[in-house]
């Protein structure tokens, strides 16, 4: 079979794998074998899956496509966030961040070793303040693209995590038939055997998706990036917001918060003299109350070309002392070498840049924040 017309192994649930194992005469059990090479064990190739017949190994190969992703840049160091840059098999660049344990967040408990994974190359979204969106949207990532950056890092680092957060490049809802087939097999106790509850979905606020993700089965969080109380100020950050509003973004957070047992979290990037202001603040609380949700905010992590800039320290923590006194649960967080620690699309960008805007990388290794 021509390789651009295989479906990729780790895009599989593992029902649909024993189908396409009884095309070939084998029984179901096989199907349970592979997914064990493939989750556990984690070969990197179908000729590794030594208990398969040489035969069925052949077929294999010759029926789906085992598609690799280099690891090309990590920045970071063994005990801080680390970022990975990683090079997809048509030559795009997308990143994942690996958190170290820290307090929770987003409702683990608090020794939790964090993934925060992309789920397209780039963004069509358009955000003001984010790098992602900066060089506008090339294509989806397949499921397999997506757990890869989880299997890579986990190789890579030699430590296994246990949360994973939607919140690196790109939009997650708007690659849903993906991004839920990815959550499959994160959660399946064949595939990642990673808990609903240590999986975080967020959303720019797609309205039409946050209610379809509400009727999904699985018990995944939701993480709304809000950054504005108002329509306002919403509309000057986030263009998403002229298509849905506050409202129609919060009534369909209503009709989520009705059909999950997790509280929502509220992601608030704090922006000098945006979104930073007292009455911003009192009209997010009313928000956080009528879902009941929890507010994380984020000191804003300046954007090479970008002009926003983080307010200073007693300003964001004015702002949470006003939610605090709305008795709304809130977090602000308050990280170390933030240099390192700028949201995702940052090195991608900045990689691009160094490189004229080509992607012809060498393969390497970087410790320690200062080197780029
Ligand atoms: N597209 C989704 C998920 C990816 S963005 C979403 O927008 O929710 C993940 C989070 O990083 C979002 O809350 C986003 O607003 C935030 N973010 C983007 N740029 C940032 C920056 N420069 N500083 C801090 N947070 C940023
Ligand atoms: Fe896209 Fe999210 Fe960045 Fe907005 S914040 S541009 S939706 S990745």
């Amino acid at each position: 079979m021509a390789a651009a017309d295989k479906v990729e192994v780790r895009s599989l649930l593992l029902n649909e794998l024993q189908e396409e194992l009884h095309k070939f005469g084998k029984p179901s059990y096989r199907a349970g074998q592979i997914a064990e090479w493939l989750y556990k064990k984690r070969v990197k190739s179908f000729d590794e899956m030594t208990n398969l017949s040489r035969e069925l190994r052949a077929q294999l190969a010759n029926q789906f496509a085992f598609g690799k992703m280099d690891i090309v840049r990590v920045l970071g160091s063994h005990d801080t966030t680390r970022k990975f840059l990683f090079r997809l098999s048509d030559g795009n660049l997308i990143e994942s961040v690996l958190i170290p344990a820290s307090p929770a967040l987003y409702g683990g408990s608090s020794d939790r070793r964090t993934i925060c994974v992309s789920t397209q190359v780039g963004c069509a979204y358009g955000c003001k303040f984010c790098a992602s969106g900066l060089e506008g949207f090339s294509r989806n990532l397949g499921p397999n693209e997506i757990i890869d950056q989880i299997i890579a890092i986990e190789g890579e680092s030699g430590e296994k995590i246990d949360n994973i957060v939607f919140m690196g490049m790109g939009e997650p809802l708007a690659n849903f038939k993906n991004v839920m087939r990815a959550i499959r097999i994160i959660n399946a106790s064949w595939g990642l055997g990673i808990g609903a509850r240590h999986i975080t979905v967020s959303t720019s606020g797609l309205a039409p998706q946050i209610k379809k993700l509400a009727d999904e089965p699985l018990q995944i969080r939701l993480a709304i990036s809000l950054h504005a109380a108002t329509d306002e100020v919403r509309n000057q950050i986030m263009p998403i917001n002229r298509k849905y509003n506050i409202e129609t973004l919060l009534s369909a957070c209503d009709y989520y918060a009705g059909h999950k047992k997790q509280r929502l979290t509220f992601e608030y990037i704090l922006i000098g003299g945006v979104n930073d202001a007292d009455v911003q603040a009192h009209l997010l609380a009313r928000h956080a109350r009528r879902l009941s949700a929890k507010v994380n905010l984020i000191p804003y992590n300046t954007v090479e070309d970008l002009d926003w800039s983080r307010p200073s320290r007693n300003r964001q923590e004015k702002f949470l002392s006003i939610l605090r006194g709305h008795k709304i649960p809130a977090t602000l967080r308050r990280e170390k070498g933030h240099d390192i620690d700028a949201a995702c699309g940052q090195l991608r960008l900045q990689t691009k840049r160094e490189v004229g805007g080509q992607l012809r990388l060498q393969t390497k290794r970087e410790v320690g924040a200062g080197v780029v």
